[in-house]
């Protein structure tokens, strides 16, 4: 077994992981508010807890990971697109109008998510649905003189928790006097937070011990990850900048909730994405999401790569340039392992085989606070071959980072990189008929390579083949695209 390391936001130090119970590791990441399309930054935390929690089934076993990441449905912004929709001219009251906002913004983040080969979490609780246990932690924190009512506010006292602020390293005079903080005449201390506040009519309310209301932010989490983990588990994760207030605010819940149990022993956080160099903001034009991208024809795999390529705990920059870089690499992975034979058939035998493990550099990569970039650095290095079962360490290492979610699919990637020279109309079709020549080679039937190649030849398409690498061409401007009917189908 590989001892995992981690950096623990909490205590700065990298330090040996240690399940609670090694048969339930549990983790918890603070997933998106679903009011519109996850963005580039969205995707980052979602890559590293699906390249941890994959570690960990690979160290501690299929089943003995429960991993959640939430929705959050209850928020201003989800209120005030279902409030534009209605002025828009529906009819359908404020609440449909949120549920299918919500609904709809769900089933984006899972298709964009799934396109990035993140595995969807064991649980994916609505903080709708959780809204029961919030109010009772309220309660029991406002019993426990942790929190007060007023004005149909109920707050977080700070004061009453002496750790406020231990996770940020920071004390609650020196947050007030660097925060910019809500001002309220009803909080005792100006970094008192909100655990419920009131609804209007016009907004979705639920009824409660201090009327009709809604939970504040962090409570959700806090009453989610109990419900679904117990008040002590291994690993909370999440951007950055949910560090403070969000995550200091979810400790204080929890941490008074439940005195002595211990919440999270390990603090996850990833860096900020930026987009060639700068802060990704839509004045500046160079806002967008995932999708946009997946539209664009950029392979979710390459998303991938790109995103995993710098260490998670370091400010990361999207580039197009390391777009391009990753899909060339990610290209020639899979065309190695079309070239060795590889199909989801494949796999089976060779699991059934035994050898299917992935290279001990990869998993020690990886154990070392997830270190993508040395692992992906150990993949570069490997010889390939054409024979599936020497193939099978470099297999199995991208299958463990997720790289590969359908393996009868991997021929469509390495074909991109097939003539990514010009953009002829024709190129998808030349790209198509050159990979079935290289399948040809493959399964060595020379007559068959041979006839396509002369025919693309005799049509005036330049060819250039490389060792281990797709093949690549160009098509001269007078080419006849009819010379391509029959050739492969
Ligand atoms: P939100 O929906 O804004 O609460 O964000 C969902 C997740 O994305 C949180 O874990 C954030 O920390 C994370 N996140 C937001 N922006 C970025 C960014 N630019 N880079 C990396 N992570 C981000
Ligand atoms: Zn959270």
């Amino acid at each position: 077994m590989t001892q995992i390391r981690l950096t623990n936001t909490r205590t700065r130090r990298k330090e040996e992981f240690v399940p609670i119970d090694p048969a339930n590791v549990r983790l918890y990441l603070c997933g998106p508010t679903v009011y519109d399309r996850a963005h580039l930054g969205n995707a980052r935390p979602v890559l590293v807890f699906d390249l941890l929690v994959r570690l960990l089934r690979h160290e501690y076993g299929d089943r003995a990971v429960t991993y959640v990441r939430n929705f959050t449905d209850v928020d201003d912004k989800i209120n005030a697109e279902a409030q534009r929709r209605r002025a828009a001219g529906s009819d359908l009251s404020l609440e449909a109008l949120i549920a299918e906002r919500t609904e709809e913004t769900i089933g984006w983040y899972h298709a964009d998510m799934d396109a990035l080969g993140a595995a969807r979490p064991d649980h994916e609780p609505r903080a709708t649905a959780y809204v029961g246990q919030m109010i009772a932690m309220t309660a029991d924190l406002i019993a426990k003189g942790h929190a007060y009512e007023a004005e149909g506010h109920v707050l977080f006292d700070v004061r009453s928790f002496a750790d406020y602020g231990t996770l940020s390293g920071r004390s609650v005079d020196d947050m007030i006097a660097g925060a910019r903080v809500e001002v309220a005449p009803f909080k005792r201390d100006p970094m008192d937070f909100v655990l419920w506040k009131p609804s209007s009519d016009d907004l979705p309310g639920w009824d409660s011990p201090w009327g009709r209301g809604r939970p504040g932010w962090h409570i959700e989490c806090s009453a989610m990850s109990a419900a679904l983990l117990g008040p002590h588990f291994d690993i909370h994760g999440g951007g950055i900048d949910l560090q403070f207030p969000h995550h200091e605010n979810e400790i204080a819940q929890s941490c008074c909730t439940h005195p002595g149990a211990g919440f999270a022993n390990v603090w996850l956080h990833n860096e900020m994405l930026q987009v060639e160099g700068k802060k990704m903001s839509k004045s500046l034009g160079n806002f967008f999401t995932v999708r946009d991208l997946l539209d664009r024809g950029v392979p979710g795999e390459v998303i991938r790569f790109v995103m995993l390529s710098t260490h998670y705990r370091k400010p990361m920059d999207w580039t197009e340039a390391k777009a391009q870089e990753a899909e060339r690499h990610i290209e020639e992975w899979f065309f190695a392992l079309v070239k060795a034979g590889y199909s989801r058939r494949m796999i089976d035998v060779l699991k059934n085989g035994g050898v299917w493990k992935p290279l001990d550099a990869v998993v020690n990569a990886l154990a070392n606070d997830l270190n993508a970039a040395e692992a992906m650095a150990a993949l570069h290095k490997f010889p390939t071959s054409d024979s599936a079962v020497q193939m099978a360490p470099f297999a199995a290492s991208l299958e463990l980072m997720g790289f590969v979610s359908d393996w009868d699919e991997i021929g469509s990637i390495a074909r991109l990189g097939v003539g990514s020279v010009g953009d002829h109309p024709a190129r998808e079709r030349v790209a198509a008929v050159l990979f079935a020549r290289d399948e040809a080679k493959r399964v060595k039937d020379f007559a068959t390579a041979d006839r396509i190649r002369k025919a693309l030849v005799d049509a005036g398409i330049e060819i250039r083949d490389t060792p281990g690498a797709p093949s690549s061409f160009t098509i001269p401007g007078d080419f006849d695209e009819s010379i391509l009917d029959g050739l492969a189908s």
